[in-house]
């Protein structure tokens, strides 16, 4: 046992201790919380029966049968008002609520509709859409978020029309093979398949490269580790289109440089409507270090190529959600192959939009996270880059924008001093 679990003996009970510090070859495997590992967990069998339930007595009907779909039970506590419950896929996790079901009623009427959360609290401000792609975020008069219960109760007009009742918009596996198959078609785009997820769903890999080398210096993205996490897939997409556009920047890059990118690491949450784990139970941005899934060991293996053939990583991004928007960066005095380029980049997008308030955070790369094994292999610098939950659309779009014009024009700038491989 390390020194600073030995420590940890004087202010924990044993049994934390045990699991916190538990150790393998390659180090600490679970330091979330106590007992987390990301050997393959069972998902909790109650999680999200697909099923549409009617109240007779009032023609109120709920669904989750659709793919993003999250509802584990729908019953009429009384009168008009209805709960809903919501599981996670398994626990113990992250409170990253998602929930997403359909809800009409025969005849039109008013309904109150309380979500309640197991493992878990509210999280997301309830949208609503009739035709699953455009949304509308309730209003905070619409619905009432009690805190101390962790429940959101909301007053609905429910009719014939089916309304979606969802924790963000939905952006699906579909979504995202669609817009990856139509940006592959781009003459200096190329989509592969780099592995599958449990379920068998492609982890994909783009390339944006028209260099003509395949070891050309690259900016690495991945993205969608965790399901709920809807703006920061609609960063990475914006963020990618600004690579593969018509931009100057974008131009000059792709002739010099490459961007390889694996935009949805976990197909199966995503489309399962989990709230932060693989149908391995497992929080993949915590696997990467032992890599016992299979998801973030295809991507890996798949980088590990990169290294091997001595291609020079020039940047990493890892794409979330949370709170607000957020760059968790790398502490300023860890050294890296670019030294000062998260400065830069970041003082570039404000040059770009000058309104916007950067928020950087700045941690070490001892997690297992992707940002840190991605350092840890390539020596470059990187970020975890959060979108915050509740970010307008257009702003997410405005900022990932800026993010890939700056990251181009500061490595750009570079063309002298990067060593080419
Ligand atoms: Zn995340």
């Amino acid at each position: 046992m390390s020194k600073s679990c030995n420590r940890l003996l004087i202010f924990a009970g044993i049994l934390f201790v045990l699991q916190a510090c538990k150790t393998t070859d390659t180090g600490i495997i679970s330091y979330d919380p106590p007992g987390r590992t990301t050997l393959t967990q069972p998902l909790d069998p109650h999680q999200n029966h697909a099923r549409t339930i009617g109240v007779s007595e009032t023609g109120v009907w709920a669904s989750n049968e659709f793919v993003a779909g999250r509802m584990s039970d729908f019953y009429r506590v009384d009168g008009d008002f209805y709960r809903v419950t919501i599981r996670p896929e398994n626990a113990p996790i992250n409170w990253s609520s998602w929930y997403s079901f359909k809800l009409w009623s025969e005849t039109e009427q008013t309904i109150q509709v309380e979500l309640a959360y197991e493992n878990g609290f509210h999280r997301y401000i309830p949208k609503l859409s009739v035709d699953g792609y455009n949304w509308t975020a309730l209003d905070t008069t619409e619905f009432v978020h009690d805190r101390d219960a962790g429940t959101a109760t909301l007053t609905l007009d429910v009719g014939p029309e089916k309304l979606f009742v969802s924790a963000q918009e939905h952006f699906t596996s579909d979504r995202v093979y669609t817009w990856a198959d139509s940006i592959a078609t781009l003459p200096y785009v190329e989509q592969s398949v780099v592995g599958q997820s449990h379920l068998g769903r492609d982890i994909i890999k783009l390339v944006v490269n028209a260099t003509g080398n395949p070891d050309a210096p690259m900016i690495i993205v991945t993205g969608r580790q965790h399901p709920p996490e809807v703006p920061g897939a609609l960063g990475l997409e914006t963020f990618m289109n600004t690579f593969t556009g018509d931009e100057p920047e974008a131009v000059a890059f792709r002739a010099r440089y490459q961007v390889v990118a694996y935009p949805l690491l976990n197909p199966d949450g995503v489309d399962g409507g989990h709230w932060r784990h693989n149908f391995g139970g497992v929080d993949l941005n915590r696997d990467w270090r032992d890599f016992n899934q299979p998801e973030t060991r295809a991507v890996a293996d798949d980088l590990l190529t990169y290294k091997e053939r001595g291609v020079f990583a020039l940047y990493g991004l890892d794409f979330h959600s949370t709170i607000h928007d957020v760059f968790y960066t790398m502490n300023k005095d860890i050294p890296t192959n670019i030294p000062g380029l998260t400065d830069r980049w970041l003082e570039g997008i404000n040059t770009i939009l000058p309104d916007y308030e950067i928020r950087e955070e700045p941690f070490g790369v001892a997690s297992p996270v992707a940002k840190n094994w991605k350092y840890h292999t390539f020596n470059n610098n990187g970020v975890t880059y959060e979108v915050g939950d509740n970010t307008p659309r257009e702003l997410v779009r405005d900022v990932a924008r800026a993010s890939a014009i700056s990251l181009m024009r500061e490595v750009l700038k570079l063309e002298q001093a990067a060593p080419g491989n």
